[in-house]
């Protein structure tokens, strides 16, 4: 089941950080990022976690 994430996030189109709601992915190095969208924009935004 995937983990969401809320929280603010750098947007490089608005050059701000926004406030967002993703969901979080863990890599194969076992770093959690959140992924979601800009409200704004629309564009995509990364968040890293760090570790679980
Ligand atoms: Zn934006």
């Amino acid at each position: 089941m995937a983990e969401t994430y809320k929280g603010e996030a750098y947007c490089v189109k608005c050059k701000e950080k926004r406030q967002f709601e993703g969901i979080v992915n863990v890599s194969d190095s076992g770093r959690r990022m959140a992924k979601g969208k800009c409200p704004v924009c629309g564009t995509t935004v990364n968040r890293i976690l760090g570790k679980a």
